[in-house]
C-alpha cells in the first residue's frame, strides 16, 4: 500500500509498506479521509517525545472496514467508521481513575504507532465508531478535532450568559467556540490574525471578531468571563491573561512548546478570584463529537479547506507549516 513516513526527524516521504493485517481484537480500515493536525508539524520535527521512527501519521480519521481480526464481533466488512486514536494502558493510576488522556503509559494511533496517512490502517476494533451514512468522511475525519473540543467543556463547563474570548481562529479554536456558544454564552469573540480565518469564525458563529485582543476587550471592558487560548504561542498566552474578568476562567487548549513560560500575577488570581484549567486530547469525548456532526449542530464543513490525493502529502504539510488553509484533510 501507499503511505506516508516519517522516516526520522525533519525526513518524510510516501512510499510502498507492507498491507496491515489484523490480529485479534483489531480490525483494518480502509483510510476515506484524514487531517493533518498541528501536532504533526510537532511530530514530523521530533519533537513530541513518544514517537517513536519511523512512523506512518495520521490520527484523525475514517473510513471502511475491509478486514478483521479474530473476536471482532461488532464490526463487518464494508462498515464506514471513524476511530478514536486513544491507546490508554487502562491499569496505570490515571487509568483506573477514569483520567486515561493522562495515562502513564500514554499513545495514540498516528503518534506513537503507525497511523492513517496510507491506504490502509490497522486499529483495535474497539476504538472503531460506526458513522451514520449521511455523514461524509471528511466530516467524520473532524470528530478527533472536535472531541478534543469536547473534553475542553468537560475542564471548563459553560455557563449560561458569559461572554468569551477565543484566541486563535484554527481549528481548535473555531470548534470550541461553537461549543461554548451552544452552552449558552452571550457573546462570542474571535481574535485571530490572520484576515482570511476571521470571516470563517463569523460563518460558524462567533458574535465579534477581532485582529488583536486589545480590539477585543473595546467591547467587553471588564474583560471576558472566559478566555481561551487556541494559539499556544507564550506572547498571546500573556495577553490573553489581561483580558479575563474578575472572577474569570482561563481554558489552555493550544499546544505551546514544553520549555515556554509565561508571567502571570499570583495576586490578581487570588484578588480576582481567575481559574486555571488545562484541556488535553481526548477522553470519552469521541461518541459526543460524532453525534454533534452527524446532529448538524457544529459546523465542520466551514473548516476544511483543502482535500488532497495522499501523494499531496507532503505539500498539504508545507501550507499547514505555512499557517495557511484550516483543517487540510487528504483522501487516500
Ligand atoms: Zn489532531
Ligand atoms: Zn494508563
Amino acid at each position: 500500500m501507499r503511505a506516508v513516513i516519517y522516516e526520522e526527524p525533519g525526513v518524510m516521504r510516501v512510499g510502498e509498506k507492507a498491507d496491515p493485517t489484523p490480529l485479534a481484537g483489531e480490525a483494518v480500515v480502509k483510510v476515506g479521509a484524514v487531517g493533518i493536525c498541528g501536532s504533526d508539524l510537532n511530530i514530523a520535527a521530533g519533537l513530541f517525545p513518544p514517537t517513536p521512527f519511523p512512523i506512518t501519521p495520521g490520527h484523525e480519521f475514517a473510513g471502511e472496514i475491509v478486514a478483521l481480526g479474530a473476536q471482532v464481533d461488532y464490526l463487518r466488512i464494508g462498515d464506514r467508521v471513524a476511530v478514536d486514536p486513544s491507546l490508554f494502558c487502562g491499569h496505570c493510576r490515571w487509568c483506573r481513575v477514569g483520567r486515561g488522556n493522562l495515562c502513564e503509559n500514554w499513545g495514540a494511533i498516528g503518534d506513537t504507532v503507525d497511523g492513517a496517512a496510507a491506504e490502509f490502517v490497522v486499529v483495535p476494533a474497539r476504538n472503531c465508531h460506526h458513522i451514520p451514512e449521511s455523514m461524509s468522511f471528511a466530516q467524520a475525519a473532524a470528530i478527533e478535532p472536535l472531541s478534543c473540543a469536547v473534553h475542553a467543556t468537560a475542564m471548563a463547563p459553560p455557563r449560561v450568559g458569559e461572554s468569551i474570548l477565543v484566541v486563535g481562529g484554527g481549528t481548535m479554536g473555531l470548534l470550541t467556540g461553537q461549543l461554548y456558544l451552544r452552552g449558552g454564552a452571550r457573546r462570542l469573540a474571535l481574535v485571530e490574525r490572520k484576515a482570511d480565518r476571521r470571516p470563517i469564525g463569523a460563518q460558524v458563529g462567533f458574535t465579534d471578531t477581532f485582529a488583536a485582543i486589545s480590539d477585543a476587550l473595546s467591547v467587553e471592558p471588564a474583560g471576558f468571563d472566559l478566555v481561551i487560548d487556541a494559539t499556544g504561542v507564550p506572547a498571546a498566552i500573556e495577553e490573553a491573561f489581561g483580558a479575563i474578568a474578575k472572577g474569570g476562567r482561563f481554558v489552555q487548549v493550544g499546544v505551546a512548546p514544553p520549555e515556554a513560560s509565561v508571567q502571570i500575577s499570583p495576586y490578581r488570581l487570588y484578588y480576582e478570584e481567575i481559574t486555571v484549567v488545562g484541556s488535553m486530547a481526548v477522553l470519552d469525548s469521541y461518541a459526543p463529537a460524532l453525534d454533534l456532526i452527524a446532529g448538524g449542530l457544529v459546523n465542520v464543513d466551514a473548516l476544511l479547506t483543502h482535500c488532497e490525493d495522499l501523494d499531496d502529502y507532503p505539500a498539504a504539510f508545507e501550507t499547514l507549516r505555512r499557517g495557511e488553509g484550516l483543517k487540510i484533510q487528504l483522501t487516500p
